[in-house]
């Protein structure tokens, strides 16, 4: 299918599921010039065509958590691997994480990657800065002037901010910003040399485990600090009972506490580790979790306790995965089952509605990162993923985008497909394939 620049598209019979405007209908789209049209105008353009019929389409799905690897460690992403990855996932929008080589914690490298963004056309990138210079958690990066220069938020992930003084100055800021401080909370005391969930398989395995309070403890400690400030926190990838609990508390005193959830920790359990035994595609921070809690998570998810999806997409090259459990990195590669994994669980075992789902992965990450967006209405950007929600498929990461091929999903059939995925009017992803990578 070759596209001409100046060609409108005119998608008939598309069931649009739209959580920017809470509507969940069929109809017909059409975009021209990059953005939404009305469907009832007769363009002066030629207008292509497309039947829609059976396919759902998404706008604007965004992956608040991400890490693309660069600067300095492309040898495991870069960003056009990264966001042809994102193209692939049906995303529009992605924020990735500071803990790069050197670190996101200046203005200078926060307008470098948007500026490698917007060069590939592919994904649109908010970036993250450090919330402490080098993320080395003893002295605040400079927060306001990152938000100035585009910040969606502050995190040190892959650490958390330990110190109390250190998050509670943190979270002073955020007070009067737009932006969050995203919170990768892990106890390092606690977490000390663990590398899977600690309970009964980790005691069959020989591995040394990461309590639950590892993770609580912390939270708790920050809703609390939250509340001190009133200031805009994020909980990153919470995977525990006593972070609900906390997230509950916080939520009921009206606080500005929010908390995203990997689709990981809805999907697999710790008895995924031993199954095959010592399968290092299962080691990811927070570990997998046993079914109790994944049962929690999900259930949260569909409450709507827990406010958004989010992948912690962690791509690592093959030699960083191949070693014993203990020595092997810590992630998972998120991007490319993202969608799948989540409409194969949301939709099924916990029966939640497509928009109900779809807001956790488009509005919800929106509001967090404090950015506006109107849905699919005339003059809107044309973001969106079209979806063939009844596809089955077999996860195969060697035919992936993303450089990181370390996936649980492997061989796993997942099903809900994306189709096709257009960024600002122009198709990123039709047929399944990329098709609109520049070279650099
Ligand atoms: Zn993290």
């Amino acid at each position: 299918m070759s596209q001409d620049a100046t060609d409108w598209i005119r998608l008939e019979g598309v069931r649009v599921i739209d959580p920017f405007r809470g509507q969940d209908q069929e109809g017909d789209v059409l975009v021209g010039d990059g953005t939404f049209q009305e469907p009832t105008l007769s363009p002066r353009s030629r207008v292509r065509t497309m039947s829609g019929r059976g396919l759902w389409l998404v706008p604007r799905l965004t992956d608040m958590h991400v890490h693309f690897r660069a600067p300095g460690q492309e040898w495991k992403e870069d960003f056009q691997s990264g966001s042809m990855a994102a193209a692939h996932g049906g995303f529009s929008v992605v924020a990735t994480m500071a803990n790069t080589d050197p670190v996101v914690d200046s203005v200078s490298l926060i307008q470098w990657q948007k500026a490698e963004a917007q060069a590939l056309g592919l994904v649109e990138v908010v970036p993250i800065g450090a919330v402490t210079k080098g993320l080395g958690g003893e002295e605040l990066a400079e927060l306001w002037t990152m938000e100035q220069g585009g910040a969606g938020g502050f995190s040190d992930d892959g650490r958390p901010v330990a110190s109390s003084a250190l998050m509670r100055a943190a979270l002073s800021y955020s007070s009067t910003m737009r932006h969050p401080i995203i919170q990768h909370a892990e106890d390092l005391e606690l977490s000390h040399l663990g590398v899977m969930h600690e309970g009964d398989v980790s005691g069959r395995l020989g591995l040394t485990g990461i309590p639950l309070e590892a993770e609580s403890a912390m939270v708790w400690r920050d809703v609390q600090l939250a509340a001190l400030t009133n200031g805009r926190l994020h909980i990153a990838h919470i995977s525990s009972l006593g972070a609900l609990e906390a997230l509950a508390w916080a939520k009921s005193r009206g606080l500005k506490v929010t908390a995203e959830v990997a689709p990981h920790h809805l999907f697999f359990t710790d008895a995924r580790v031993d199954s095959p035994a010592y399968d290092t595609a299962t080691k990811v921070n927070p570990p997998l979790r046993p079914d109790n809690v994944r049962q929690a998570l999900l259930a949260a998810l569909k409450t709507g306790l827990i406010d958004a999806v989010a992948s912690d997409h962690a791509p690592h090259h093959a030699d960083e995965k191949d070693r014993p459990y203990a020595q092997a990195a810590f992630g998972i590669s998120g991007l490319e089952t993202s969608l799948a994994a989540m409409i194969t669980i949301g939709l099924g075992e916990a029966e939640m509605t497509p928009l109900a789902l779809f807001e956790r992965m488009t509005r919800a990450p929106h509001r967090i990162l404090g950015m506006d967006y109107g849905g699919v209405v005339a003059g809107a950007r044309a973001d969106f993923a079209l979806i063939d929600p009844k596809a089955r498929w077999r996860v195969e990461p060697a035919g992936w985008y993303s450089k990181g091929k370390n996936s649980p999903w492997m061989g796993t059939e997942l099903t809900g497909r994306v189709i096709s995925t257009m960024y600002g009017g122009h198709w990123t992803l039709q047929e399944g394939e990329v098709v609109r990578c520049v070279q650099l």
